[in-house]
């Protein structure tokens, strides 16, 4: 293979050396650039042996040297002159025998071929260095589909996605069967003069089923599926971007009836003109072009774009316009029923033990996506398959649930005493905070064992599937976020750095409940929240929408907020305080301590045998 290579490479290199030298000739002349005055001197210096003028080159032989040479050689401009004016100098200098030889050859004059020639030389070289250019395209180069659109082709023949196989999204789907309905049959349709929707955005939180929606639309249309990422139309270079759009477009006409399915679009489809940092022209362009793409094909072309976000709120306007992405289908995390459906499909495959019982694990996971719970499933087996057990047990299911959770137990992890006593004094603290507050979740566990990044866990059971949050439940899960510090504060005298991201989360909260629901008197019902800019993945405030006064009373008001939680946190520890060194005696002997026990404790009651409770016994209890 490298021996192919290398000859043309050295045939390159030939011709370019040859057309330079030529070219190089053609224009300097070959000569040692010695000046007509300089010429003329050298004859009346009487130097000059012989000397012959060959068209309008004159080589000079001397009879001395001449800069370290005794031959010399120049262009001259008007030979025809030279020689008319040089005669009568040059008869005399032969007679003197000074100059003993001369010669003037005619001129041919140019041929035809002298210009022609650099001509087909540079031709030659372009040929050359297009073949060679050629030759490597050939050879996979991905510079030759640079600006074609790499899209991933649902085959048929490929795992073909069905509505069966999503679940818990039942209005969603019910949505999406009027596309597949039209990509069947379109003629239903336009026949009585019905608009079917050029695009479809499908939008809600990552992780509930909107790539896997999209895929089951082409599945039961039994259409081409074209999907590309909208990351996919980026590259370095600009107008890559539209190309790979039109090229996209051109794709799915070819093989209609399909769906384009532009994952991620907020990767291209951002609002124009925003955005920090400039050097946005290249995403402009290919939005602009998906504009065009969009508004250009006719209804008839049986190609319908789907794409996926999980952020509507930056896509550039334009976008939803009817006409291109005029129909919305927000995509929601599941519901407890939906969660149990969702499981239902991703049980499938696996062996189960009859103790496993979805219905309980749906109510568990509040909150869960299907994505969540798909992983739930396969975590479990594959803790069952660690074990070596055949089937799925609901014990599985508990450990693979807070795993996810909290992050893998680390049981190997060094526990000092010191570190242990600080965790239980800490978790505690929040129990027994959070156990006092009314609306505020009831616990489920507390535990030191560090799990993840946490080194200790108190964890509350949700409420089913609440939406709302109110004033009050807010600020109730402020002081119980707060517990963990108050407690080290009255019993340790001390603070530690263990508090940290309950403090992130309890200033967040009362951040919110100030600047952006509007629920304290001094500030009234206004958002002091701005419009973020999202700058490289993120959330970025580019300029606050109130005065530096406001801004002031924001603070004011939320460290109040805090105060006010700190001291009522305060005065709840310290009332029970004898429950608190209950809890923590008993954390430090046996680590975890369930919600039963915990509730006995705090009524005073014996606390019982320390038993070992899954995550859904109380959900089991709930139930019926
Ligand atoms: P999104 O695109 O919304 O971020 P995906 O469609 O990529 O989410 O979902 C990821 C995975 O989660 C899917 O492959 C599927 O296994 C699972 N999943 C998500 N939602 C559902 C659902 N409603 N029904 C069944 N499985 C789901
Ligand atoms: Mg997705
Ligand atoms: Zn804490």
């Amino acid at each position: 293979m490298k021996k192919v290579r290398i000859l043309p490479l050295l045939l390159y290199i030939a011709v370019l050396v040859l057309a330079f030298s030529f070219i190089w000739n053609l224009f300097a002349g070959g000569g040692d650039g010695l000046s007509y005055a300089q010429v003329v001197e050298l004859f009346q210096q009487e130097k000059v042996e012989a000397f012959v003028v060959d068209g309008d080159v004159i080589r000079l032989q001397l009879n001395s040297e001449y800069a370290g040479k005794k031959e010399v050689a120049t262009v001259l401009a008007d030979p025809d002159g030279f020689r008319a004016e040089m005669l009568p100098l040059l008869l005399e200098q032969k007679e003197k025998g000074i100059l003993k030889d001369f010669n003037f050859i005619a001129e041919e004059g140019t041929t035809p071929f002298d210009y022609v020639l650099p001509i087909i030389v540079a031709g030659l070289v372009l040929i050359v260095v297009w073949v060679l250019l050629a030759g490597r395209a050939n050879s996979s180069n991905p510079m030759n589909d640079f600006g074609k659109a790499r899209t991933t082709h649902g085959l048929p023949q490929d795992k073909k996605v069905t509505f069966a196989d999503v679940a818990g999204v039942d209005e969603e789907k019910e949505e999406l069967q009027e596309v597949v309905d039209f990509l069947r049959n379109p003629e239903k349709f336009t026949a009585i003069g019905a608009r079917i929707p050029h695009g479809i955005l499908l939008s809600g939180p990552p992780g509930t089923g909107k790539t896997l929606l999209a895929r089951a639309v082409a599945g039961e249309a039994g259409v081409e599926f074209l999907s590309i990422s909208g990351s996919d139309f980026m590259e370095m270079y600009v107008g890559v971007g539209a190309s790979r759009v039109r090229d996209l477009f051109a794709q799915a006409k070819r093989v209609a009836p399909a769906i384009i399915f532009i994952d991620e679009i907020d990767a291209v489809g951002r609002k124009r003109g925003s955005g920090l940092g400039g050097g946005h022209d290249e995403r402009e362009q290919t939005l602009n072009q998906l504009l065009v793409e969009m508004d250009g094909f006719a209804r008839t072309d049986g190609v319908i774009v789907i794409a996926a976000t999980n952020r509507v709120d930056i896509l550039d306007p334009a976008l939803l316009r009817p006409g291109r992405f005029d129909r919305q289908v927000y995509v929601h995390a599941p519901d407890s029923k939906g969660r149990e459906e969702i499981l239902k499909v991703h049980a499938k495959g696996k062996k189960l033990d009859d103790s496993v019982d979805l219905h309980t694990v749906a109510l568990a996971t509040s909150g869960f996506t299907g994505a969540d719970l798909s992983n739930l499933l396969n975590e479990a087996a594959i803790l069952a398959a660690r074990a070596d057990r055949p089937v799925l047990c609901m014990q599985d299911l508990n450990d693979a649930m807070m795993k996810i959770l909290a992050g893998p137990e680390k049981k190997s992890c060094v526990k000092l005493r010191k570190d242990l006593k600080i965790t239980a004094i800490h978790e505690a603290g929040h129990a027994v905070a959070m156990y006092s507050l009314p609306t505020h979740d009831p616990v489920h566990q507390i535990s030191i064992v560090p799990r993840g990044h946490a080194l200790g866990l108190t964890w509350t059971r949700p409420r089913e599937d609440s939406n709302h949050l109110t004033r009050n439940e807010m600020y109730e899960q402020i002081v119980g976020l707060l517990g963990g510090r108050v407690a080290e504060a009255i019993f340790l005298q001390d603070i530690s750095t263990g508090a940290s991201s309950d403090i992130d989360r309890a200033s967040k909260l009362a951040r919110d409940m100030v600047g952006r629901y509007g629920m304290c008197e001094k500030l009234g019902t206004v958002s002091y929240t701005s419009g973020g800019e999202v700058f490289i993945g993120r959330d970025y405030e580019k300029t606050k929408g109130y005065s530096e006064k406001v801004a002031g009373t924001i603070d004011d008001e939320v460290k109040a907020i805090i105060d006010k939680a700190y001291a009522q946190c305060e005065e709840i520890l310290r009332r029970d305080a004898d429950k608190m060194r209950l809890i923590v005696e008993f954390l430090l002997e046996h680590e975890t301590m369930s919600g039963d026990q915990f509730a006995r404790c705090m009524a005073g009651e014996e606390i019982g045998e320390a038993t070992s409770k899954s995550v859904f016994d109380n959900f089991k209890e709930t139930e019926e």
